[in-house]
């Protein structure tokens, strides 16, 4: 079973993805984390991303489709594999069928956590941390009341955030960028869509309910 797992950021989307790894004996393969893995390694392919990375360039879809098919082709991972922000784009959801069928290997599914973005900056925003017993809350889902907060509410500490601006950015993009794989998707009727503002449980309970609901 191979699946991949949509989600803007901030929808908790990598713990998912490390539950669901874990629970069902798959690999967990993100990107960021291979191109990260690959400039450590010191060799041309590795130079070739840290220049790109380091200039604020996109790393070409072909560079991508090599460090992906690199897993594809590795027999301990055969359709063992949990994709997190990959495909990226319509193009890379087009060259990665290519490379399943290649190596003999299918997509189960494609579950998107969808979550809009008030709900995002909320979460963020909304953060607040105690000074006295580090206990964390949130103004909106998670409030300190008197019954969950023994302390004083005046120790309650709301951290400002800078990068909101930059938050609603990757937010917009990952809408723009995403809406024609998940139509692609849905075209080969594989894309199940879960409300990613639920509590972390009641979504892994959900994505599990799908994934053992499918026939392997
Ligand atoms: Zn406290």
């Amino acid at each position: 079973m191979n699946l991949i797992l949509f989600g803007p950021p901030g929808a908790g989307k990598g713990t998912q993805g490390d539950n669901l790894a874990n629970y069902y004996n798959l690999v967990k393969i993100s990107t960021g984390d291979l191109l990260r893995k690959e400039i450590k390694k010191n060799n041309k392919l590795g130079y070739e991303i840290k220049y790109l990375v380091d200039k604020g360039s996109f790393v070409s879809d072909e560079l991508i489709h090599i460090l992906i098919e690199d897993k594809l082709k590795n027999r301990d991972y055969y359709n063992k594999l949990i994709f997190d922000g990959y495909p990226r784009n319509l193009n890379q959801a087009k060259m990665f069928d290519l490379l399943l069928a290649k190596y003999k290997q299918t997509l189960s599914c494609v579950i998107s956590l969808n979550i809009d973005k008030e709900v995002i900056l909320k979460r963020i925003t909304g953060r607040q941390i105690c000074s006295k017993c580090d206990q964390i809350f949130n103004k909106y889902y998670n409030i300190a009341s008197i019954k969950k907060h023994k302390c004083n509410s005046s120790f309650l500490v709301t951290r400002a955030d800078d990068n909101l601006a930059a938050i609603e950015n990757r937010y917009d993009t990952y809408v723009k960028e995403t809406s024609p794989i998940k139509k692609y998707y849905i075209n080969q009727n594989i894309l199940h869509e879960i409300d990613g503002s639920k509590e972390i449980h009641q979504i892994y309970k959900e994505i599990r309910t799908i994934i053992d609901s499918l026939e392997t």
